[in-house]
């Protein structure tokens, strides 16, 4: 149903009333494309290397363990550190988006690699009118990134689940994605599942690259970092998260650049005083980089 079907419906377009017109959009969405459904869990997904996409190893059979053990959603929606925008917010709205290989210098299975989930415009529209602190733009180019699909074609190997993206408005700070990211807390009890797929130890250009991908080997700073950040997380004191800029040098060393770090951000806002916080695949690889991740899990 489109807006104005929806408005011819109720009356509200012969009243010439635009006010409270996206509200009304936004219940019927809401009513109609998913049905209620307990809070599902949210994840936050350490993805690390691409390779992890292809490999057997302890974080993406972690993955599928995970996967296995999940009611299948209605839809997904993942917050990837790989679409960074910075003209605003979009979310993915094709029907059938396509599999990025956004990145160089892999072997040609991992080009090869297709996830072909189909998307959603029912969860793309449900986006677009949860939000009310920015317009979200619908987008029909951008598909799945390997942030996604690296991580999902384990959890879901047999991509029927709907999946949308959501992109990362990299001109603005962190506390304005943790507040976006608190308006989606509505759409876990519509049978979705967020996901935000980053890294919160990220520095690329200090990986010891003798050390391999998949077996633990963290620098004194990156354990250090991926401690505190652990330690905020536990104690759900979220400011000193989102004031990453001014915890001192092991941080700045595991942040380089906040496009991993983000997506940890989207996950952390969506925790509410009935979930309960998981780590898994907690190791730092590379010296500079960490698979830390975690659920949240609505409990009664
Ligand atoms: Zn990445």
């Amino acid at each position: 149903m489109t807006r104005r079907d929806f408005l011819k419906l109720t009356g509200m377009a012969s009243s010439g009333s635009i006010a409270g017109a996206g509200s009304l959009s936004a219940l019927a969405r809401m009513a109609t494309a998913f049905k209620t459904t307990a809070p599902l869990p949210v994840f936050f997904f350490g993805h690390g290397s691409p390779m992890n996409a292809i490999e057997l190893n302890e974080f993406s059979l972690t993955w599928r363990t995970i996967g296995a053990n999940l009611p299948v959603p209605n839809a997904i929606l993942c917050i990837s550190a790989h679409w960074l925008t910075t003209k605003g917010t979009f979310v993915t709205a094709a029907d059938h988006p396509q599999t990025i290989h956004d990145f160089g210098g892999f072997p040609p299975e991992l080009f090869q690699v297709q996830y072909p989930a189909p998307g959603s415009r029912a969860l793309a529209g449900l986006v677009v009118d949860s939000i009310g602190q920015t317009h979200v733009h619908e987008d029909m180019e951008w598909g799945l990134d390997h942030g996604t699909w690296s991580v999902l074609r384990h959890v879901f190997p047999q991509a029927n689940v709907p999946v949308v993206q959501m992109s990362i408005d990299y001109s603005r700070p962190a506390a304005y994605h943790y507040a976006l990211a608190r308006e989606l807390s509505a759409l876990r009890r519509k049978g979705v599942l967020i996901i935000a797929s980053g890294n919160m130890v990220h520095n690329l250009r200090m990986v010891a690259w003798d050390k391999p991908a998949d077996s633990a080997f963290g620098f004194d700073w990156a354990i250090e970092a991926n401690e505190k950040m652990k330690k905020h997380l536990s104690s759900n004191e979220y400011q000193p998260l989102i004031d990453w800029q001014q915890q001192g040098t092991a941080f700045q060393l595991a942040i380089p650049t906040p496009d991993h770090y983000y997506p940890m951000l989207y996950a952390l806002a969506l925790r509410t005083d009935k979930d309960t916080l998981t780590y898994f695949n907690d190791k730092a690889v590379m010296g500079s980089l960490t698979m830390t991740s975690f659920r949240l899990d609505h409990t009664l």
